[in-house]
């Protein structure tokens, strides 16, 4: 009898094995053949009409008919449910023919397809739609076309071949063009404006793929991965879902910061995100010489398949591992850290104090933590392994770090 009992026990679990693989089977042929819709002639036209816009910069007056065309673009290839969202950013630069000190509204555009499951996490997309020259007359001519006509031309290029597919995700997809990148390090961008939003709002972010110039190839076929400390685990898998679904080699490199980048804000709230670029060193940029004909258009479709692969990927997943427990909520980035510790919990979780102690148990550092910050100075932590406890007075959670 009992080895009857075995003998079941070992075709149910021989049957669970083989479910779970033939469900990855079917997974990976979904995301093969929805990726291979994406083409470089839908490419080379959305770049193109970018480009003939003149200037995309974001103090030209043009900015808002630029961001209707965004979102009419996305609603003529099959997303309903796109938006534009505005905000006021203030911009200081002197520098080159760069000079302003101004406050502007600015238009991000957000196309969402809802998702069946967990329509309350959000897989992103992004990429920023403005462009900047230095040295030339940027309100009145900016092409832009592989910074970052090429980046958003990830998320048209995605946006119509889940709707050509009829995809229905399982989390909410946003696919958003961000407005006033190029001056993110003289002021507030397009992508501040959006997490300020979105963590103000508790709202759930799986992961956001930022791709910033992945159209130019000097032949190498060569995609950047950038990723961040304490989110490798995206840049991993980015890198995973390279070789499986791309012919594209790769650079990989974790960083402690992507300051100037629209993954920064992101970053700095806790979010998951990765940085794409290409890998030649493409000297056009930010001059009027940024134009259509150095682009490479089976280059920059490669490289959008790789962000559509992964977003279908990890949607497509929920349904093998939604039984599956989820990891632990705390994490705490960089880490190492040298100077500020960033930290993020579980939208359920609102800690209202934080003790960090090193390894002996002893209490090095304690405050408090107001108005929902995310923020602890460690400045003056001597180098080595700490533990940092958060608490909102019922319960606790720890995690580890490193101060540099
Ligand atoms: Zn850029």
């Amino acid at each position: 009898m009992k080895k009857f009992f075995l003998s079941i026990l070992f075709l149910f679990l021989l049957y669970g094995t083989i479910q779970a693989k033939s469900s990855f089977q079917n997974n990976d042929s979904i995301v093969t053949a929805t990726i291979a819709l994406i083409n470089q002639d839908s490419v080379h036209n959305y770049i193109q009409a970018l480009q003939d816009m003149q200037t995309r910069f974001m103090i030209a007056p043009n900015r808002k008919s630029v961001a209707e065309w965004i979102k009419n673009k996305f609603i003529s290839l099959g997303i309903d449910s796109v938006r534009i969202d505005s905000c006021t950013c203030y911009s200081n630069i002197h520098y080159g023919n760069l000079q302003f000190d101004t406050t502007t509204w600015q238009y991000n555009v957000i196309a969402t397809i809802v998702g069946s499951v967990e329509p309350e996490n959000t897989s992103i997309i992004c990429a920023h739609y403005d462009d900047a020259v230095i040295y030339g007359a940027p309100l009145v001519f900016a092409p832009g076309a592989d910074d970052n006509a090429s980046g958003v031309a990830t998320l048209f290029e995605t946006a119509r071949v889940l709707s050509l597919t009829n995809y229905s995700p399982n989390r909410t997809i946003e696919l958003i063009a961000f407005a006033a990148e190029e001056l993110i390090n003289f002021g507030t961008s397009g992508s501040r404006c959006y997490v300020n939003q979105a963590y103000a709002n508790n709202k759930q972010i799986e992961m956001v793929i930022n791709n910033d110039a992945i159209g130019y190839n000097t032949g190498n076929w060569t995609v950047n991965i950038l990723g961040l400390t304490g989110f490798e685990s995206l840049a991993n898998l980015m890198s995973e879902m390279r070789s499986q679904f791309t012919s594209l080699n790769e650079y990989k490199h974790i960083y402690s910061t992507l300051q100037g980048t629209d993954c920064q804000p992101f970053f700095e709230k806790g979010y998951s995100t990765v940085f794409i670029c290409e890998n030649s060193d493409n000297t056009t940029i930010h001059t009027n010489g940024d134009v259509i004909g150095l682009v490479d258009m089976n280059y920059c479709a490669e490289v959008s398949r790789m962000s559509c692969a992964v977003v279908m990927h990890s949607d497509l997943l929920l349904n093998i591992n939604s039984s599956q427990e989820k990891e632990s909520s705390l994490k705490v980035f960089p880490n190492p850290a040298s100077d500020i510790l960033y930290f993020k919990t579980d939208i359920k979780f609102q800690p209202q104090y934080y003790i960090i102690n090193d390894l002996q148990g002893k209490t090095i550092l304690k405050g408090n933590l107001p108005n929902k910050t995310n923020v602890i100075d460690i400045n003056n932590l001597a180098k080595g392994f700490y533990t940092m406890q958060l608490t909102d007075g019922n319960q606790i959670q720890t995690a580890k770090f490193i101060k540099n």
